[in-house]
């Protein structure tokens, strides 16, 4: 037998028992930005027997201040994030299963990527996909973990249904646009997401492990500039908040018509575009028919097209995310003159 996790055995909470329950386990990770990339990295060394990374992003060079899967390579080879992360993540442990999705987790393909998952970590950048993943957890009693990150300001919840308040208990509804800072406001500090992410893998190992016991019954949240660490009590907002999700089972959010499918992305100059009845694209295709407008590259994740002022990105599932734009306007105009339909 490998000696590959003798001392997380050693340790009294998880145990050889606790190690051969993590191997017959799945865990989704959505979104491999800075938690993400985090948290894969110590469920893939703890050895879950399978990690699903999902994103719908490619690597940029601002990035690699935090995003530790990543290196300047990844960036050269126009490697999207849920690609690269495999790559690394399959040499770090060859023993387990790793499946990347390059993809927008929305309600369409929400349950196709996430039935047989046994809990879900939090990488988004968003509340509306954490609303999303909220009712498809409530809904399907799947644990999650939630975490978020901005400047050196850091925070997590974990979620068990039926037993811990949902995220929806504690905020009710998305904050409303511009009233949360973003990366692109605010920077962030690379510490901060690495603190959330260790929080969100160590509350993972405890659930999967049925430590249940031992999991953060608090909204945690740490300032790591100002060395403030803030416990919130939530452990009764279950009982006292009427929550639409858990409590009288509306599942707004997995319903189409509360998802848009026009977004700008956090932390970016950037709209992303999902077609309401995409489909599949031939890159090869699209690439000889954009070369006279710019400079067009492509493998067989991606095309770019890169103008004077905007850098268009095509996913073969007829996604889109066009750097150099806030505007969704423009942004649909844009798609509208490349990429047609
Ligand atoms: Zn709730």
């Amino acid at each position: 037998m490998s000696e590959r996790y003798a001392r997380q055995e050693l340790f009294y909470g998880i145990g050889k028992e606790g190690q051969k329950k993590l191997t017959g386990k799945k865990v989704a990770i959505i979104g491999c930005g800075a938690l993400g990339c985090t948290s894969a990295n110590l469920m893939v060394r703890s050895g879950v027997g399978c990690v699903k990374i999902i994103d719908r992003d490619f690597i940029e060079e601002c990035n690699l201040q935090r995003q530790t899967l990543f290196d300047e390579d990844d960036i050269s080879n126009n490697l999207p994030k849920a690609i690269a992360a495999k790559k690394k993540l399959q040499k770090i442990n060859s023993n387990i299963t790793i499946e990347a999705t390059v993809a927008e987790i929305n309600p369409s393909n929400i349950d196709s990527n996430l039935h047989d998952t046994d809990l879900i970590i939090d990488g988004t950048d968003n509340f509306e996909t954490r609303f999303l993943i909220n009712d498809y957890c409530v809904k399907n009693a799947i644990p999650w973990i939630y975490g978020a990150c901005i400047g050196s300001i850091g925070i997590t919840m974990s979620i068990i249904p039926g037993v811990t308040p949902c995220l929806r208990c504690a905020l009710q509804d998305i904050p409303t646009f511009g009233s949360t800072e973003t990366c692109d406001t605010a920077g962030i500090l690379s510490p901060a997401s690495g603190i959330i992410a260790s929080i969100q893998a160590a509350e993972a190992l405890k659930i999967l492990t049925d430590n249940v016991a031992a999991v953060n019954r608090y909204l945690l949240k740490f300032d790591l500039w100002k060395n403030e660490i803030t416990r919130l009590k939530i452990h009764n907002l279950r009982e006292i908040n009427i929550c639409k999700t858990c409590k009288s089972n509306q599942f707004e959010y997995l319903k189409m018509g509360k998802y848009s499918a026009t977004t700008t992305l956090c932390g970016r100059n950037a709209v992303q575009i999902v077609p309401v009845n995409g489909s599949n694209i031939n890159l090869p295709m699209l690439a000889s028919r954009l070369k006279p407008i710019g400079n067009v590259s492509f493998n067989k994740y991606m095309l770019r097209l890169e103008t004077d002022k905007y850098v268009v990105t095509v996913f073969p599932d007829s996604r889109v995310i066009i750097t150099g734009t806030n505007d969704l306007p423009t942004a649909k105009s844009i798609y509208a003159k490349y990429i047609g339909m």
